[in-house]
């Protein structure tokens, strides 16, 4: 069986070495060079949590995700996964930390409660209210997203994997006997398709959003921010407060990462003015920090944007298309997807082999 696989960033990645592995016959076709930062799988980290406040039903692939996340960190020359637990913090009545709390007791995701006295001494770098709490997850971590990817394109090499980047495919189809492509250089056949687009996905619907991450100066005495959990704090409307520890010796810019989760201004993600940084892009993360960590919003080294795939309702599509039975769409990671990449890897390669997966994916549907 010969599968091509269009889109070589988080989810195809995943999916060519995970096939390549299993013995298939895989050609992946990538439009930029690989490993580049035009989509949405770059810029240093990406949180890893279980106790999952977007749906309990994604707490199994996560389960599985960190069990493969752990060997893939085994064999990296580089740490891909580094542990840092995972920090939850909301009023007691909103979302994230009930929400979170939920799925982890329907799957026995450990978890630990901090109530807001625990919270200020042992995390006194967020200024936090009174009628705060959260919780805290041991198992949560950081992924170094260039690296992750690194490791899935060299894993499908080794298994024979023909990766091609700067190949932009134009169109496909599907024929009785299976998928033909064209690209900006030429036609190539197979039997099935496996389509991991992200931003520039047409075959389902999604909303591009153009989405700011900031880094900032960490002269604050109340913390080692080398020993930061990853954490996010519900602000209120759905807008999560994220960020990251501060690790050395990774790629990207020094300083403290931090962002806004919620899907932002629509853009056309081949708009590459759109896609710069403007002056002003800092100031919608720096009002929230001046009230929840201001002992770092002082002076903001540097920033980056990045696009968010959303779906209607922010939960993944992945599936046939219900009109090709030979081709598999993952899209509308909707900006939680990168911590899945090796369960998107194992599910793409079973729908592509087989047309179904074990995994539950039923809640996820196209
Ligand atoms: C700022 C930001 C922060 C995030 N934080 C987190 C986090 O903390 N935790 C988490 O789990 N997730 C996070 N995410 C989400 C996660 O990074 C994304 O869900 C994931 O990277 C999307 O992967 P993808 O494979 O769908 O898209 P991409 O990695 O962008 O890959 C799509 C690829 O397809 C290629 N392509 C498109 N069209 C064609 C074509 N016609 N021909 C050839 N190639 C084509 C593109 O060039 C691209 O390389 C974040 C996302 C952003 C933007």
């Amino acid at each position: 069986m010969k599968v091509i696989v269009i889109g070589l960033g988080c989810a195809g990645s995943a999916v060519a070495a995970t096939l390549a592995k299993r013995g298939i016959d895989v050609v992946g076709l990538e439009q930029f060079e690989l490993g580049h930062e035009k989509g949405s799988s770059a810029h240093q980290s990406r949180a890893f949590r279980m106790a999952y406040a977007e749906h309990e039903g994604y707490v199994p692939l996560l389960k599985r995700a960190r069990k493969l996340w752990m060997e893939l960190n085994k064999d990296a020359q580089d740490q891909i996964f580094f542990e840092t637990g995972g920090l939850y913090i909301s009023n007691k009545t909103s979302g994230l930390v009930q929400d979170s709390i939920a799925s982890a007791d329907a799957h026995d995701v450990p978890y630990e409660m901090l109530d807001v006295e625990a919270l200020r001494v042992r995390y006194p770098i967020f200024q936090v209210p009174d009628d705060t709490i959260a919780v805290y997850e041991p198992l949560a971590g950081m992924i170094v997203p260039e690296r992750a990817i690194a490791a899935y394109i060299a894993t499908a090499r080794d298994h024979g994997a023909d990766l091609l980047e700067h190949v932009k495919v134009l169109s496909w189809k599907e024929t009785s006997s299976g998928v033909v492509v064209e690209t900006d250089q030429s036609t190539i056949e197979g039997d099935k398709l496996v389509i991991c687009k992200g931003a520039w996905t047409t075959e389902v619907p999604i909303r591009v959003s153009r989405q700011v991450l900031t880094w900032w100066a960490t002269e604050t005495n109340l913390h080692d921010t080398s020993e930061l959990p990853v954490w996010s704090i519900e602000m209120g409307g759905d807008i999560w407060l994220y960020g990251f520890p501060m690790t050395p010796n990774i790629p990207g810019p020094a300083g403290l990462k931090v962002a806004k989760h919620f899907p932002e201004e629509t853009i056309d993600p081949d708009d590459e003015v759109a896609k710069e940084v403007r002056a002003d892009d800092e100031e919608t993360v720096r009002s929230y920090l001046e009230e929840w960590l201001p002992e770092v919003a002082g002076s903001c080294i540097t920033m980056h944007t990045c696009m968010y795939g959303n779906s209607d309702d922010g939960h993944f599509r992945i599936g046939l298309l219900p009109e090709h039975k030979r081709v598999c769409v993952i899209s509308g990671l909707s900006g939680h997807g990168f911590k899945f990449q090796p369960v998107v890897g194992e599910i793409g390669a079973d729908l592509a082999m087989k047309g179904r997966t074990e995994f539950d994916i039923s809640f996820l549907g196209l």
